[in-house]
């Protein structure tokens, strides 16, 4: 049996462990651009302020030191389900009997003016990562442009390293998809208190360049902002143009069923690439997390080695990290817009807590500071725990910690 996986990050390679387990007996190919060896593509912040070494954020265990396993540093740029081959950049075809496609996704650039000047970056990859932090040399002002997560990560990174940063946001608040309004300002007032600037309700219209150099961002409210270096996190995009004509199915990225296989028999896919229904809201999303990824990878894997596997219920909204020192735990649906939903909220010094409810069933979260126990409440939202009379004592049970620290 041949298995081929496109991709080398989190969703290829946990894929990949679970097939060598399950089948000793399996030839195993992977194809990724980027080169060996694979890291934890969430720490790359920590390489800009030389927080974290490479050898740090590498997977401690590579995938590639079995011998099973062959690795192509190529790009796969096309798929004929027909004759069961990917074509790679290189020219080669390579037969499949099943194949993964893990390609996850790339950070969208904006089509605004001077986005093509010196010292401005993208930041999604180790290589992106090891250019910028090689361009902080002499560096004074940076901007990073989208105030997300992945943003913020890096704008605090910069921070770090002794360079201004000013952070510009589209909307009305900072980390849009993981804080509501009372957390975001909390998290503000943080980084502002460490000499963070931050522009929200705002985007960049063009970058400022002399000499093919950039210079600054000039603001749509009409602001300037000098700046050496520009960050643009403004969004990624699903890595899907290649299935083209592949007969694989697609919408805002890869269809997918709970076992992971695309609409073309012996085709699964995983990860950033794939489209995903929220367990809570009912949507479909792209996931853009790496629990996320790792489930529908581990899935994946079982039922490509023949071990039937579907996927938990999905939380496209869950994120786990700290922000300004502070820890923050926020999952399911942070921005209740209706008023079938009852929201309870405590605050105590620097902690807050923040329950949605559906009736008795617990759809959001947010704690931040203290998140003792988070992950209990996070399990009954994935599972949709209807709590009945137990909902009384589990908003007691939450709140009142913030009274007894
Ligand atoms: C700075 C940053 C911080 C993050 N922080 C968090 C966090 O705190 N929590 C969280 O849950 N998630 C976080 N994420 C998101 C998380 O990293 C992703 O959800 C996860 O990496 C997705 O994994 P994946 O395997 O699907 O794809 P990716 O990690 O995107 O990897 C896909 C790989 O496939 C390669 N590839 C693409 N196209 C091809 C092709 N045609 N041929 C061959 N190879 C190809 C790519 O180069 C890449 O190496 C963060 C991401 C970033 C960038």
């Amino acid at each position: 049996m041949q298995y081929v996986i496109v991709g080398g990050s989190i969703a290829a390679i946990t894929a990949l462990n679970v097939i060598r387990a399950n089948r000793p007996d399996a030839k195993m190919q992977m194809v990724a651009d980027e080169a060996v060896p694979f890291y934890y593509r969430a720490l790359i912040p920590f390489l800009l302020d030389k927080s974290r070494t490479v050898d740090e954020i590498l997977f401690t265990e590579q995938p590639t030191d079995d011998k099973r396993v062959k690795f192509h540093h190529d790009r796969c740029v096309g798929v004929d389900s027909t004759q069961k081959v990917i074509r790679l950049e290189s020219g080669n075809p390579l037969p499949y009997d099943k194949l993964l496609l893990a390609a996850g996704s790339s950070s969208v650039r904006p089509d605004i003016p001077g986005v093509g000047s010196t010292g401005v970056y993208t930041l999604r990859n180790m290589d992106e990562a090891l250019k910028v932090r090689d361009a902080l040399e002499g560096c004074g002002k940076a901007v990073v442009v989208g105030g997300a997560l992945a943003g913020i990560k890096m704008a605090e990174s910069l921070q770090r390293t002794g360079v201004h940063v000013t952070v510009v946001e589209q909307f009305p608040r900072i980390l849009p998809f993981i804080a509501d309004t009372e957390t975001a300002q909390r998290m503000s007032q943080k980084l502002g208190q460490e000499g963070m600037a931050i522009h929200t309700n705002d985007s960049a219209a063009e970058i400022l360049a002399t000499d093919g150099k950039a210079t600054g961002v000039r603001l749509v409210s009409g602001k300037t902002i000098p700046a050496d270096l520009v960050l643009l996190m403004v969004g990624v995009r699903p890595n899907v143009e290649f299935l083209a004509g592949s007969g694989v199915d697609t919408d805002l990225a890869v269809l997918t069923d709970q076992e992971m296989q695309t609409s073309v028999p012996d085709i699964y896919a995983a990860g950033d690439m794939v489209q995903i229904h929220d367990a809570v809201t009912g949507e479909d999303v792209i996931s853009g997390l790496w629990g996320n990824a790792v489930h529908m990878g581990r899935t994946a894997g079982f039922n490509m080695s023949g071990i039937k596997a579907v996927v938990p219920p999905f939380l496209s909204s869950f994120n786990s990290t700290e922000i300004a020192g502070l820890p923050i735990i926020s999952a399911g649906l942070i921005h209740p817009q209706s008023e079938q939903y009852t929201v309870y909220t405590e605050a105590q010094g620097e902690n807050y807590r923040k329950l949605i409810f559906d009736k008795d069933r617990l759809v959001g979260m947010i704690f931040l500071g203290d998140i003792t126990k988070a992950g209990v409440y996070i399990n009954l939202i994935r599972n949709r725990i209807a709590l009945g009379e137990r909902k009384d004592a589990l908003i007691r049970e939450v709140m009142s910690v913030l009274s007894t620290l």
